[in-house]
């Protein structure tokens, strides 16, 4: 049972998000870590606050709270921004965040680092909310530095319903005018993007360039978000993007993109979104309790998270995998 030092928080942990990121981890080799191993997984927590640390104040026991996980160095200009997931300084200053460094939310309790880390729940179910502060708060992150170009008329695609994909397709749905197509491997994530909004779904083996010039008279997408980030995905991208259209590569799938003239569209711009900003898993929370989006999730107990983590990877988990201590 760790102890909160003076100014941090302990959290009874409620709900633990399995992301895909987590496979990541384990599948890197131990000598390219630059922090010490082992560590804890669970970088998408909500939990209930057990111990206030000497010195926080505003924060109780018993509150219920999400963990905003991108922790930045919290004393330079970017991190005054909220955009402490672009913090400069987490690598010198060895910032670990929970889950990806440091000790994790796949555990009874977690320790956060100062109070402004925690946003309340407001009476979401714990279940329901942990895959916001990351699946959501990415995708949220991802399209809305597009929004501009997603007013009617306009056209986004939408690589993998996953985790990330299927909250994605539903921020599009209540933050855009746009059109929404949706591409996944799988009939069955396919059929939860058509019951989330999605305009049209197709499998990636059956063409998605095709549909998205037929739905586009074959100017191609204005958007692009892609989840899988995979040389496949990638080079869909690069084909179905309109000139003056944006990539944005979410997916850490081991593809890339020769950014150059002639190959790709003139005016495309690429972007690769990490996370998202503190301000903006308020945004999420309350696009949550107001009933506009909302995870699917599936349940597993803490034991039964290796389970979980072996489904995911074998492409059977709709929604978010959650772990419940
Ligand atoms: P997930 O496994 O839940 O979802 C991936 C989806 O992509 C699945 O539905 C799968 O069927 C589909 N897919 C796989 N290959 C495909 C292909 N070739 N074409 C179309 N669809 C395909 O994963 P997730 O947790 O949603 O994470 C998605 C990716 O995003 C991972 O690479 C993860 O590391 C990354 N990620 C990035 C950030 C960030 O801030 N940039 C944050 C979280 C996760
Ligand atoms: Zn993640
Ligand atoms: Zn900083």
């Amino acid at each position: 049972m760790p102890r909160p030092a003076p100014g941090e928080l302990l959290l009874k942990v409620t709900a633990a998000g399995v992301c895909h990121t987590d496979h990541q981890l384990m599948a890197t080799p131990p000598d390219q870590f630059r922090h010490p191993l082992p560590f804890r997984l669970g970088h998408e927590a909500v939990g209930i606050v057990a111990e206030v640390g000497a010195g926080v104040v505003g924060v109780s026991e018993g509150d219920e709270v999400a963990v905003y996980g991108a922790w930045g160095c919290g004393r330079c200009r970017v991190c005054a921004s909220g955009a402490e997931n672009y913090c400069p300084h987490v690598r010198r200053e060895g910032v670990l965040r929970p889950g990806l460094g440091g000790p994790g939310a796949m555990a009874e309790y977690m320790l956060v680092d100062r109070a402004s880390h925690l946003v309340p729940l407001g009476g979401l179910e714990p279940v329901a909310a942990a895959a916001l502060t990351d699946a959501g708060l990415s995708s949220y992150h991802a399209i809305h530095s597009e929004i501009d170009r997603l007013g009617p008329g306009a056209t986004a695609l939408v690589i993998g319903v996953g985790g990330l994909g299927h909250v994605g397709i539903q921020i599009l749905r209540v933050l855009t005018a746009a059109r929404v197509i949706a591409v996944d491997v799988s009939p069955a994530k396919l059929g939860l993007a058509t019951a989330l909004g999605a305009d049209r779904v197709v499998l990636a083996e059956d063409d998605p360039q095709r549909v998205v010039d037929e739905m586009t008279g074959g100017v191609g997408a204005d958007a692009i978000f892609d989840f899988v980030g995979a040389p496949a995905t990638l080079d869909l991208a690069v084909a179905a993007v309109r000139i003056g259209g944006s990539v944005q590569i979410v997916g850490a799938g081991g593809g890339s993109i020769h950014v150059a003239p002639a190959r790709v569209p003139f005016g495309v711009r690429i972007g690769v979104p990490f996370w998202g900003a503190l301000p903006d898993l308020y945004d999420v929370i309350a696009l949550a309790r107001g009933g506009a989006i909302s995870v699917t999730t599936t349940e597993f107990s803490l034991d039964d998270a290796p389970l979980a983590y072996a489904e995911l990877e074998e492409g059977r988990i709709l929604g978010r995998a959650i772990v419940v201590p």
